[in-house]
């Protein structure tokens, strides 16, 4: 039989929440559902993007006592409780099936994640769980995505900046311009392009509402961001948080000489000959053979 360990997709973790939840619901439960339903439980709790689709009755109850105690007087039958536990997982399961088919969506979610400070995991699933309800709201936090990376960077890098006061676009140009991504450095040149394009959709999208207004004259109403205008923003907004902070985290290799050529490398090319001996690999093949 295998463990929760063995699933691999958050399709599979979602059924296999579900799937114990009906066999404690249906008295066929094992003695290792317990234990799992605990362990799947925290996790889709734990995950921004997925914390507020997990049903309720999970949230609430944190053990299979507690769940008993809910699903016995909720609901008479069996066929009624398995109807009713289907129903409730089906926006937790439809969504992890649809993000499953969008690679940028799971990516940047890892690298935000390996980056560590919650907040930036915190506003991207905000912006996620919003593109649909609130499409405007879900630019404002795309935008407030890109203003919190940019802001991490340079305050790693310790450059000031007055954060009441900056704009999107000076934010951005600064961050850039920490990072190397200025103009005339002309092998990075075409990345300031795209990515300077990127941050005026971003920034555009943001003030599309009156756009649109000044330019036809019609009610507001009439004439909000959708969610494919935000999916457009949350999607740019997320890429260039990704290439930010990769680039980012490259600069922070560290690099050492190659004992042998006195050329510097990164540290993770280098291969340690004897001791303290650090060769690249040109050199490694010449003297190690
Ligand atoms: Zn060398």
């Amino acid at each position: 039989m295998n463990g929760i360990e063995d699933l691999i997709t958050n399709v599979e973790r979602a059924e296999k929440l579900q799937n114990v939840l009906i066999a404690r619901a249906t008295h066929i439960s094992e003695a290792s559902d317990e234990d799992d339903f605990k362990k799947l439980r925290s996790y889709f709790l734990s995950k921004p993007e997925t914390k507020q689709l997990v049903p309720d009755f999970v949230r609430i109850n944190r053990n299979f006592d507690q769940f008993w105690n809910f699903i016995k007087y909720k609901i008479p039958d069996y066929a009624g409780r398995r109807s009713f536990i289907w129903a409730a997982f089906e926006p937790l399961i439809r969504y992890l099936e649809s993000s499953s088919n969008s690679p940028a969506e799971s990516s940047i979610d890892e690298t935000l994640e390996a980056l560590g400070p919650e907040g930036i995991n915190q506003i991207w699933g905000k912006a996620l769980e919003r593109k649909i309800s609130d499409p405007e709201g879900a630019i404002t936090i795309a935008r407030t995505l890109l203003e919190s990376t940019c802001k991490l960077i340079l305050d790693n890098k310790h450059i000031e900046y007055d954060s009441s006061k900056i704009e999107l676009h000076t934010l951005y140009k600064l961050t850039a311009k920490a990072l190397n991504l200025s103009p005339d450095q002309h092998t990075e040149r075409i990345f300031k392009q795209i990515l300077g394009g990127c941050s005026a959709i971003i920034n555009g999208l943001g003030t599309l509402r009156n756009a649109l207004g000044d330019a036809h004259g019609k009610g507001l109403a009439s004439i909000k961001p959708e969610t494919r205008h935000a999916e457009l923003a949350i999607n740019l907004s997320g890429a260039m948080t990704q290439f930010l902070i990769q680039t980012f985290e490259k600069q922070k290799e560290v690099y050492e000489i190659c004992y042998s050529c006195k050329k510097e490398f990164s540290i993770q090319v280098l291969i340690q000959a004897e001791g303290d001996t650090m060769l690249c690999s040109d050199c490694a093949k010449v003297l190690l053979g």
